[in-house]
């Protein structure tokens, strides 16, 4: 089992559940932020809106696109609020092995597609004290 230090980890991006982009945008857009760039992730159901921060980090809102989508039930159960963390790992299958070894219960045991080209998978909260956690993979380019 391949063994990880914190330093291995970066943290990628904190996700926001919104019921609307420009309106859970309004904030950001008061502190200044401008350029929101905005994609459609098929698998999860959502249009996520990204501000890059000076350190590679970035917030994440998330409008789902359908009320029966994970972000969706989110919304209705919470309201807007963090939907989840996410770290970015250099090999997210290695991570995973280790969870699943661990007994962490994963939402995805295989990592799938997610925004900005990663591949992504989710841990379940009930495993992480109630945090929604994301682990990232990003791809170099011309590797998809
Ligand atoms: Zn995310």
């Amino acid at each position: 089992m391949e063994v990880f230090n914190s330093t291995d980890f970066k943290l990628d991006h904190i996700g926001i559940a919104v019921s609307n982009l420009e309106d859970g945008a309004k904030f950001y857009r008061s502190l200044g932020f401008s350029s929101m760039h905005v994609e459609l992730v098929p698998t999860e159901k959502v249009k996520v809106g990204m501000f890059e921060l000076a350190n590679q980090a970035r917030i994440e809102l998330l409008e789902p696109t359908t009320p029966d989508s994970p972000v969706g039930k989110f919304l209705e159960k919470r309201g807007a609020g963090i939907h989840h963390i996410c770290f970015q790992v250099t090999d997210i299958r290695a991570v995973l092995a280790r969870l699943k070894d661990q007994g962490v219960q994963l939402i995805n045991e295989e990592p799938t597609p997610g925004a900005h080209n990663c591949r992504v998978a989710f841990v379940h909260p009930k495993s992480t004290g109630g945090v929604l956690v994301e682990l990232s993979e990003p791809q170099s380019r011309g590797d998809d």
